[in-house]
């Protein structure tokens, strides 16, 4: 099954009105690319200007409520994320799941929401090092698949992102081998629960994503494409990425 790459950069608590200028040539890098999806999440305060500065790039959020609207002070409903331009978001990110407590059942339920707004979901999940350490990555992780995917997801309203959680902002990153086995087994999980939509929903990859290793970890099989953290803030770091899923394209 083809499946377009998608380069997505996460720009976490990071940028402000004049970091938006990098977009202008991340922008290009799209266009010069187009065999490879290119998405920015900025900070929700970013996400209209980042619309307006750059009408064609595709731009999502971190993180959505799980309900339509409601007394949920400090919160921000799919439906708004779609009403300011966003095209994804992002939900289940470790450090939402660690710092806010996200469980599994509440990813599940803003996926859902996501996907009923008309947002693409990314759906993250990873292992963290004791865990991998005690062998227990692959049933952690594809347990959390389990948990956090809503039922009856299509390919085009999900993206799975696998993120070690000790690879993230770590500059390590697991070895090609343990990629490829983990992406295999996501990919699995992902045929068992949504039958024929399992083998068109593209499973990324994300952990200390560079210029120099992209091209590597883009082309293990099932891994189609990046969630980028640090190196998506700067168009120098994050084009050289798109560049690399587009060679291994
Ligand atoms: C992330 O937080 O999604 C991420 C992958 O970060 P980094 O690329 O900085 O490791």
């Amino acid at each position: 099954m083809a499946r377009r790459k998608l380069i997505a950069g996460n720009w976490k608590m990071n940028g402000n009105l004049a970091a938006l200028r990098e977009l202008a040539d991340i922008q290009a890098a799209a266009v010069a690319h187009p065999a490879v999806d290119v998405a920015i999440c900025p900070p929700f305060t970013l996400i209209a200007p980042a619309v307006a500065a750059q009408p064609a790039l595709a731009i999502g959020a971190q993180d959505c409520h799980e309900k339509v609207s409601g007394a949920h002070t400090g919160n921000v409903s799919a439906a708004m994320l779609k009403e300011a331009g966003a095209k994804l978001v992002i939900v289940g990110h470790s450090e939402r799941r660690a710092d806010q407590g996200e469980s599994d059942a509440l990813v599940q339920a803003k996926a859902s929401a996501a996907v009923n707004a008309g947002l693409l979901a990314i759906v993250c999940v990873g292992e963290t090092e004791a865990q991998r350490d005690a062998g227990q990555a692959i049933a952690i992780v594809t347990g959390q698949v389990r948990g956090s995917v809503p039922a009856g997801s299509t390919a085009a309203q999900l993206v799975v992102a696998y993120e070690p959680v000790w690879a993230i902002g770590t500059g390590r990153t697991p070895t090609v081998q343990d990629v490829a086995d983990m992406h295999a087994a996501i990919r699995a999980t992902l045929n068992d629960l949504l039958g024929a939509e399992g083998p068109g929903v593209r499973i990324l990859y994300g952990g200390s994503v560079k210029p120099d290793n992209a091209r590597e970890l883009l082309a293990v099989a099932d891994v189609d494409g990046a969630l980028v953290g640090g190196a998506s803030l700067t168009a120098a770091q994050f084009v050289p990425i798109i560049e690399g899923g587009a060679a291994v394209s």
